[in-house]
């Protein structure tokens, strides 16, 4: 009875061991209960995407022209500054059309826009006066300004030296342009601005994404995706006067001097 006993230990012991190395040892490929999955095999047509397809836009005849979803806020005539144009309060601007140009003229404020913009691409072209008059901030002065807070610096900067970050193509007293891509006072520049508006969280006074500008001057890269502090000021530190805002016109500057503008248009993006 006794060595039954034993004999029986004996196996349940063995049985043990065995069911424990089984679960010890490691599964080999194929040998579990779930077969291996294999990689998919990737094919070309996987990472191919058809739907929705991309918008299609005519883009204009000639380098600097309005492709077809460009909204025309200047086209050279006065109807359509009246229609897409006010000055600061709301009222008909001062500023006179010549010659198919859009004349600053001095003390009448600045001119904006009655659309209000997000994230944009901007054209416009300028041009100082051919006659100079002043110098460095006093020469061609005017300025392109972003949801009515941000500055592109417009000004005379042929042969003009003043401060690097108040300069042609600054965002002003933020960045400097990356080089002078200035042509000389007369001639027609063009400015292409990708604006990519802040996006503000519950704070209302700091950003949740600040705003964005790349600039191109005369089809040079000057501004390259810059991250602005603030709005434009001229005294004080930018980041100290955020405020929570929305959509906002594209004012353009009088400071003072008989700046053109022609061909301005924009594409909401
Ligand atoms: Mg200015």
């Amino acid at each position: 009875m006794k060595k039954l006993i034993s004999i029986s230990l004996m196996l349940l012991l063995t049985l043990a061991i065995t069911a424990q190395e089984q679960r010890q040892r490691p599964v080999q490929a194929g040998q579990g209960s779930q077969p291996p999955s294999e990689p998919a095999r990737m094919t070309p047509a996987m990472t191919e995407i058809w739907e929705p397809e991309v918008p299609v836009v005519e883009p204009g005849a000639q380098p600097g022209m309005p492709p077809s979803d460009a909204i025309i806020l200047f086209d050279g005539t006065e109807t359509l500054l009246n229609k897409e144009w006010e000055d600061a309060r709301g009222n008909p601007t001062k500023w006179i059309v010549k010659n198919g140009e859009l004349i600053c003229v001095k003390g009448s404020g600045p001119i904006k826009t009655k659309r209000k913009f997000n994230d944009f691409q901007l054209h416009i072209e300028w041009k100082t006066p051919s006659e100079i008059t002043g110098e460095g901030q006093g020469r061609g002065n005017s300025g392109v300004y972003l949801q009515e807070l941000y500055e592109v610096q417009i000004l005379d900067s042929y042969n003009n030296r003043t401060y690097r970050n108040g300069q042609a193509g600054s965002i002003y007293k933020q960045y400097a342009p990356l080089v002078n891509a200035s042509r000389k006072p007369g001639e027609w520049q063009t400015y292409d601005i990708i604006y990519t508006a802040p996006r503000f969280g519950n704070d209302s006074t700091t950003y949740f994404t600040p705003p964005r500008v790349t600039v191109l001057h005369n089809g040079v890269l000057i501004q390259n995706n810059v991250s602005l502090r603030g709005p434009t000021l001229y005294i004080g530190i930018p980041e100290y006067s955020v405020k929570k805002h929305g959509p906002g016109s594209i004012l353009l500057q009088d400071h003072g001097n008989p700046v053109a503008f022609r061909n301005i248009w924009i594409r909401e993006l």
